[in-house]
């Protein structure tokens, strides 16, 4: 398994893919009474239950929904080794427009494919999945968290994972500007969903000054209203006088082209696969000076909290300890980092892969 230089291509050999970025297993899934189409992918399961959300989305084609479980499935295994989960890593996707297709039927069928997997993959929240979502998935299997609090599951874990988003943004900044204080920055905050706003919320109470777009123009309001946004307009959220940017909408933001818009210091959000191309932007950024807070490593607060659900019961002070941690290992990341002079992103992927090798050394000694 090493870095890949996957993006969108026109047409994708699976196999070769999977040998590349190293899954063990890719389902289909698909009912016709219910117009259900899903891709579960599994990466990697040596220190655990692939565990990872599911994502209902309005994918353009098949293609483009098996690249994104792919690269979503990979970051998980990386996601919950590097937090020290002992997860680990897979991601469904439904494929289609949750407006129109989504329904109890057809999430209690995605939850039965999920059953047919033995507890090998365990499902979660993702883009557009609630908890009351998960509850329909649940009635067809016990291998699904993130369930609502009325059913003792932990409910939503955005909040936890725009806490952590929050601490790595301070642990950046820290080996930014030499202060992890966040008063007077300024932080361009993409997407004003659900992460977003609770690391607006955090951002507000330490005085950053935050400037947000969104498609969603309720959403905005929202934000604006509550704690004293500034909207700007979508392609404007990259061309900011933001020292921090924080892309918490969808993946791959960081590419070509914006790289050259950014006038940042710290890149640091919770959206997954931020880097476009994970090898050849991380080493843009690294030449630009731009500090690049992993991804993976900085929203893992929502695994954390849906993973310590389903192994353990539920604790909260525990995965606020773990969440916690995010800050000390995102700082010893960007220090390796810039000792090695590698792009963040490998530094991280290598410290998630050291953890996984150990615990195979492990699992073969008496
Ligand atoms: P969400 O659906 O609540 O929010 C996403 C927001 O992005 C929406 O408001 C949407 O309108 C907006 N958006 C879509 N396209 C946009 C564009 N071009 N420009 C600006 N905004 C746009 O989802 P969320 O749960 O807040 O998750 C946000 C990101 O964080 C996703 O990438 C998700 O995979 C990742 N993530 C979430 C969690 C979690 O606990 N929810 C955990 C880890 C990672």
């Amino acid at each position: 398994m090493h870095t890949t230089e996957l993006t969108q291509p026109k047409s994708l050999n699976v196999f070769e893919e999977a040998a590349q970025m190293g899954h063990e297993q890719i389902v289909y899934c698909h009912d016709e009474h219910t117009g259900l189409k899903a891709i579960i992918g599994i990466h990697d399961t040596t220190l655990g239950p692939a565990l990872g959300g599911t994502r209902f989305w309005h994918y353009e084609s098949e293609q483009e929904a098996l690249v994104d479980v792919m690269r979503l499935s990979r970051g998980m295994t990386f996601k919950s080794a590097i937090s020290g989960m002992n997860l680990g890593g897979g991601k469904a996707v439904i494929i289609g427009d949750a407006r129109k297709l989504k329904n109890e039927m057809l999430l209690r069928r995605f939850g039965k494919f999920v059953e047919s997997l033995s507890g090998k993959y365990v499902t979660a929240e993702d883009v557009n999945m609630s908890p009351q979502d998960m509850e329909y998935i649940s009635m067809e299997t016990k291998h699904c968290c993130g369930l609502p609090e009325y059913l003792g599951g932990g409910g939503n874990p955005s909040p936890v994972t725009a806490y952590g988003v929050y601490v790595g943004m301070k642990s950046a900044a820290k080996h930014a500007f030499g202060s992890e204080s966040l008063e007077g920055k300024k932080v361009a905050v993409q997407g004003a969903g659900s992460v977003a706003t609770y690391l607006i919320e955090h951002l507000v109470k330490e005085k950053a000054q935050v400037y947000v777009s969104d498609i969603d123009e309720a959403k905005l309001a929202h934000v604006s209203k509550e704690y004293g946004a500034t909207v700007v307009g979508l392609d404007e959220i990259y061309e900011t006088d933001a020292e921090i940017y924080a892309p918490c909408a969808l993946g791959a933001t960081v590419n070509d082209e914006t790289i050259e818009k950014l006038n940042c210091a710290v890149i640091a959000g919770g959206a997954n696969n931020q880097l476009l191309d994970e090898a050849k932007h991380g080493r843009i950024l690294r030449e630009k000076g731009i500090v690049y807070a992993p991804d993976f490593l900085i929203n893992a607060g929502g695994v954390i909290k849906v993973g310590i659900d389903y192994l353990d019961s539920f604790n909260m002070d525990r995965v606020m300890a773990m969440t916690d941690r995010i800050y000390d290992t995102c700082s010893s990341i960007l220090k390796q980092a810039d000792e090695e002079n590698i792009p963040t992103q490998e530094a991280a992927i290598r410290a998630a892969m050291k953890r996984i090798n150990d615990a195979k050394a492990l699992k073969a000694s008496f």
